[in-house]
């Protein structure tokens, strides 16, 4: 199978050095979107994944400490590598504050952004795979498992999923610890084109409470946030 090209979202101003470091990353096989300006970048990011974004600091119309702000308001991990132009320590202090992995001050040495680029990539690469559970996924007296759409819950009991169970719960599972949106679960479960009501993903949570939690008026594991979506969380 042909790997994917780690996508990067370039984001400077600057027309001659955006064209050479675009031409230089495309040249390390990474796939490359460009922006201009603060809004087209907020866009850009809205519509696609990026394994990576390279953002300056000083553009026209929302500055980059703004957009590194914006993207972390959404719940967006994508890493974040910034280009301060000044000499003064604020503006990486400010970046890296507001949620910015790494910076570089210009003029910086082309090698040293291309090691640090791809240095981000490898890390999230390796957060991105641990996040993903396996076939069969344990917590508590419970284990699932994904494959056999079936679980075995704290009594010894199988439990036969449906395979939209398993879906929710592995939706839920790896992102434990975080709510997850109610659009995000009827994206992902349901499918675009079908609307079921908030009920019945709180009939899949009770479902689950009954299954998995020792007193299912008290939960422990699964959880909804009223207004918001769903969160499965442990300890
Ligand atoms: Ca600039």
């Amino acid at each position: 199978m042909e790997n994917k090209k780690p996508s990067i979202l370039l984001v400077e101003d600057e027309e001659n050095l955006h064209e050479a470091l675009k031409l230089n990353l495309e040249l390390e096989g990474y796939e490359v979107t460009s922006a201009y300006d603060g809004s087209n970048a907020l866009k850009s990011v809205a519509d696609e994944y990026f394994d990576l974004i390279i953002l300056d600091v000083m553009l026209p119309e929302i500055d980059g400490i703004n957009v590194t702000e914006t993207i972390r308001l959404q719940n967006n991990e994508v890493p974040i590598l910034i280009l301060s132009a000044k000499n003064t320590s604020a503006d990486r202090v400010l970046g890296l504050k507001k949620g910015a992995d790494d910076y570089l001050t210009k003029p910086f040495n082309l090698e040293e952004l291309l090691l640090r680029v791809q240095k981000l990539i490898d890390k999230n690469k390796k957060m991105q795979d641990k996040e993903t559970v396996g076939d069969t996924y344990s917590f508590g007296e419970n284990t699932i498992d994904f494959k056999a759409q079936e679980a075995k819950t704290k009594n010894g009991e199988i439990v036969q999923l449906s395979k939209k169970e398993t879906m929710l719960l592995k939706l839920l599972i790896e992102n434990k610890n975080e709510v997850v949106p109610r659009e995000k679960i009827l994206q992902a479960v349901w499918g675009y084109n079908v609307y079921p009501t908030t009920r019945t993903i709180d009939n899949f949570i009770l479902n689950f409470r009954k299954y998995f939690e020792e007193d299912s008026r008290n939960p422990k594991y699964f959880h909804s946030v009223r207004g918001v979506g769903y969160k499965y969380s442990e300890g």
